[in-house]
């Protein structure tokens, strides 16, 4: 009997020798056309038993009850489908059967009987990995754990595929390139693949600079793509054609049809590729959190759960040919930690299908809508079929860490914007799609019951019987009797649904209702001035002719409005108003912490509550009406969300590159017309076999450096005092504190190696960095810290002067897992200079000041005016240290009882601004002061000069997540 550690050191003759016999089984999976099975649908009551895929019949009411007039009257079509299959697109090439090695099935077959006997079963439990706390909250993913040991158990020891194909390669003697002649060729392929359509392929090879010159291994497409074939290829993409039938005829009475298409591929193997991919291995969870623990409970004992995100965007439409056009599926597992599923380089998301967005021309206009939801449901349970079985009878899957378990998938979240929710969730959108509070009742604090998906399933079945429940006006169903969720074991459609900040929070609550609203209160002209202000801050969009005249918004500038709007509003609207103001963005903001506590989900439900109980003052200004706003409503489904399923950033990820669609136009024109579907499928599987290629020579570097090597340090550092002020980073510069350093775990205060001025006079401080106080402060300074230095400073001294000082912190858990870096800049006006140099503004940032920094609250935080950052002369005797001549602002006060703002004011002594030198490494990071505006700003302040001109400010605690987190969450 072989041992599970025997399989890992196979005699490399045996591998050999079983890819051999690999070889010989190796099968490409054969082009089947199925021929149309034309399709009935029957009218109601007259169903007949069969093998019918579809039948969806319709009786609704006109809608005429409420425009009163017409007589209600029963109305009937049918949505008829006919399905047409094209699958899995052999390899055009059947010539490369001795180099090619798919990764895929024909693998896993014919190793899985060794398999057996290899790998000796072995229960083994393993814990989740990123569990550092006691407590509840825990970084990895920002979700909430509860360990549960009756999950994740391992089965045996197995191998991924990478694992086996890169034995497989060695066992063939190929190198990693192969079929491709070196990197740079494989290079030059995955550029082909990525940018290039096939025509536009053979054109470049064809020249004769790259056959002359670059001489690849191929010298046309046609043998460029015969090495592309021998790529594995993930998941096989298919094609089903559905013909439709509408409720139109044509002229001789017949029933108009309308043709559409769906890609699609296995999402089961999609989820194998995940779950298998070594490179996810240190970012990969197999016990519960939250909703895991619960759904664990319906499971067997061990059963591992992938937690199936599904994503949908209508807007990402791609063409097809000429006149059909689809749009996107996009498929992550919960498994994968929610930074990696961010990235889309990472690939953690990937696309499983395209939905057909036909015209479906051959309904009436009234009937689009309805024909369109059924489509999609209907094709959406075409493309989901296998997670049916998978989800009650669950499969073994090879997990990243090469174990294997017991997997259930299982549909968890379902992201997508409103109208495609509502679409998804068969309701109209006017409610609410996770709970059936009444559609007038959305504007108060409610707890109305959940939706369920039995429920809702069983009231639409009533209704396609021709029954007319009262739940099914209740809950403003809609017609689609087959919802594609019904037969989804174990998922609740209905809590799937996550928190959308952008169209909720950013867009909806913020922009379009509570900027219209203080609109309305303070005028476009006041709003506009305020904006036009606003302080400079680095990284601040600063709204120059204010934002009535913007016209097109996106997610960046609501975010960017919000980082100023309640410190602009102060003074200029009632203070309940600020109040409901505030209580708004503080929930902005507490939604967007990447981890939760109870204090935040605390904080998100008060400021909720504060609103509610605030926002009356609202109608009695006759801005609002009502508060009956569905995005409004939604808000108060957040914390469950964020207690099933963790941070909502989690759910906002970034869409990962789609795969070159638009070349299938092109595909379209040089096929034959009739292959066309299968000329369609073997690009998409060349585009993922690429892919997929990339991946794996990723983790195979990644593998082969994984033995110890000597460590080396990369340097970092910046060139602070560079001309340009986006630029942070460089090759040459100098940390100033000159202690041993770790970047990652310490504040570090970084200065260019070189001043940007060298040897200024004092006078030159005085007029251009407005430090009047210079050489009384540095004289304290000198006599607290070189109580020995002989030489007091004067007007004759000279010094060199830095623009800038960037600082880095380590990362703040709640808002990212990378560094904080900050700039902190202290520059003079610089005038424009010959030619078309243009000149800039001065700009000396306002920061918190604090001798032993802390940034985890406001505590013992000061505000000062970094004018001048300078390295003391060595006359004075070597000082390490650099050093800032600054001006204080008072202490913090109690915050504003209405805006929760705290007020500060320049602080002076003896009618002079209150100066002083202090170790630049005493600055603990910018902070940005809002002007108080009083009911009408001051048209003479600008952005430039308002720091002067202003004399009461409002710390703004939400110039950043960082700051908010400082003054909010102790
Ligand atoms: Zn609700």
């Amino acid at each position: 009997m072989n041992t599970p550690d025997s399989s890992k050191k196979r005699p490399m003759s045996q591998i050999a020798s079983r890819c051999e016999d690999m070889k010989i089984d190796v099968k490409r999976p054969k082009l089947e056309r199925l021929d149309a099975e034309p399709m009935l649908l029957l009218p109601p009551f007259r169903q007949t038993p069969g093998p019918i895929t579809v039948s969806q019949t319709y009786v609704r009411k006109t809608n005429s009850g409420a425009l009163g007039g017409r007589s209600e009257g029963l109305r009937a079509w049918e949505l008829t489908i006919e399905e047409k299959e094209v699958t899995a697109p052999s390899m055009e090439n059947h010539d490369v059967g001795n180099s090619f090695s798919p990764l895929r099935r024909s693998w896993s077959n014919s190793f899985d009987a060794d398999e057996a006997n290899l790998a000796a079963p072995k229960s083994r439990r393993v814990t989740v990995e990123d569990v550092a706390d006691e407590g509840e909250v825990v970084e990895g993913g920002g979700r909430y754990f509860q360990q549960c040991s009756d999950a994740g158990w391992t089965l045996r020891e197995g191998e991924t595929e990478f694992e086996r194909y890169r034995k497989y390669k060695e066992g063939m003697g190929e190198d990693e390139w192969a079929p491709f002649c070196d990197e740079e060729e494989w290079g030059l392929a995955e550029w082909l693949v990525k940018s290039l359509g096939q025509t536009r392929t053979d054109e470049f090879l064809k020249l004769p600079i790259t056959q002359n010159r670059m001489q690849p291994s191929f010298h046309n497409n046609r043998s460029f793509l015969k090495k592309v074939d021998e790529l594995p290829h993930g998941a096989t993409w298919s094609c089903k054609k559905i013909s439709v039938q509408g409720n139109r005829t044509d002229e001789k009475g017949e029933p108009l049809h309308e043709d559409v298409e769906l890609w699609m591929c296995n999402p089961v193997e999609c989820i194998k590729d995940l779950i298998g991919n070594p490179l996810f291995k240190d970012h990969m969870v197999y016990t519960p959190a939250h909703w895991w623990c619960d759904m664990q409970k319906k499971l067997p004992v061990g059963a591992t759960i992938a937690p199936i995100i599904l994503a949908t965007d209508k807007t990402c439409l791609s063409q097809f040919r000429g006149d059909k056009s689809a749009y996107p599926v996009y498929l992550s597992i919960g498994n994968i930690a929610k930074e990696k599923r961010r990235q889309t380089s990472a690939r953690a998301t990937v696309l499983i299908g395209y939905l057909p967005s036909g015209k479906l021309d051959c309904f009436t206009p009234d009937e689009h809508s309805l024909a369109s939801y059924r489509l999609f449901h209907h094709c959406m349970s075409l493309l989901l079929q296998p997670l049916v079985a998978a989800g009650e009878d669950s499969v073994e899957m090879v997990c990243a860490d090469s174990l294997i378990r017991r997997v259930y998938l299982i549909l968890a979240a379902y992201v997508a914007d409103f109208p495609e929710q509502c679409l998804v969730a068969c309701c109209k959108e006017n409610r609410c799609l996770k709970c059936v509070v009444a559609a007038d009742e959305r504007g108060n604090p409610l707890d109305s019951p959940m939706r369920e998906p039995a429920v809702i399933k069983g009231i639409l079945e009533k209704r396609k019987t021709g029954h007319h429940p009262a739940e099914f006006e209740e809950f403003g169903l809609r017609t689609v009797y087959a919802p594609f969720w019904a037969n989804l074991p174990h998922s609740n459609i209905f809590l799937a649904f996550t928190p959308d900040l952008l169209h909720q929070l950013h867009k909806g609550i913020f922009k379009d209702h509570l900027v219209k609203w203080c609109l309305d209160i303070v005028g476009e002209e006041e709003m506009d001035a305020r904006f036009k202000a606003m302080p400079d801050y680095p990284g601040l969009r600063h709204f120059k002719k204010g934002i009535s005249m913007v016209k097109q918004w996106t997610g960046t500038e609501h975010k960017e409005m919000q980082r100023v709007f309640l410190g602009l509003l102060a003074g200029a609207v009632p203070s309940q108003v600020l109040v409901v103001a505030r209580a708004i963005l503080d929930f902005s903001y507490y939604a967007q912490l990447q981890v939760h506590s109870t204090e935040s989900l605390n904080g998100l439900e008060s400021a909720l509550a504060i609103f509610h109980a605030n926002k009356a003052i609202l109608q009695e200004l006759n801005v609002r009406e009502h508060f009956n706003i569905p995005k409004l409503h939604q808000l108060s489904h957040y914390v469950q969300s964020i207690l099933l399923f963790g941070a909502t950033d989690g759910f906002n990820s970034e869409l990962p590159e789609r795969l070159h669609i638009n070349f299938a136009k092109e595909v379209y024109r040089a096929s034959n017309k009739r292959d066309y579907e299968e000329q369609m499928a073997l690009w998409l599987q060349r585009q993922e076999a690429v892919f997929l290629r990339g991946s794996y020579l990723k983790w195979l570097l990644e593998w082969s450096q994984s033995a110890p090597t000597n460590f080396t340090h990369c340097d970092r550092g910046y060139d602070s005092d560079s001309d340009s002020d986006s630029e942070m980073e460089g090759p040459d510069a100098v940390p100033v504190n000159t202690l041993p350093i770790l970047p990652e775990q310490q504040t570090v205060h970084f200065l260019a190696k070189t001043p940007a001025y060298p040897q200024r006079s004092v006078q030159h401080l005085v007029t251009a960095h407005g430090a009047s106080m210079f050489l009384p402060a540095l004289k304290l300074f000198l006599r607290n810290h070189m109580p020995h230095a002989i030489i007091t400073p004067g007007l004759q001294d000279h010094f060199d002067i830095f623009r800038q000082v960037v600082i880095t912190a380590p990362p703040n858990p709640l808002v990212s897992e990378s560094p904080r870096q900050w700039r902190v800049r202290a520059m003079p006006e610089v005038l424009p200079g010959r030619g078309r140099k243009p000149g800039s503004p001065a700009k000396f940032d306002m920061a918190l000041i604090s001798n032993g920094i802390q940034l985890r609250t406001l505590e013992g935080m000061r505000v000062g005016q970094v004018c001048v950052i300078f390295t003391l002369p060595c006359q004075f005797g070597t000082y390490s240290r650099a050093l800032a001549y600054i001006e204080w602002f008072t202490p913090l006060r109690e915050p504003d009882r209405s805006s929760g703002l705290h007020h500060v004011s320049r602080s002076t002594r003896r009618l002079h601004r209150n100066a002083a030198v202090i170790h630049v490494d005493e600055i603990a990071r910018p902070c940005h002061l809002i002007p108080k505006m009083g009911q009408a700003v001051d048209h003479g302040w600008t952005s430039a000069n308002v720091y002067e001109l202003a004399s009461d400010f409002y710390l703004n605690t939400f110039i950043d997540l960082d700051t908010f987190c400082m003054s909010a969450i102790d």
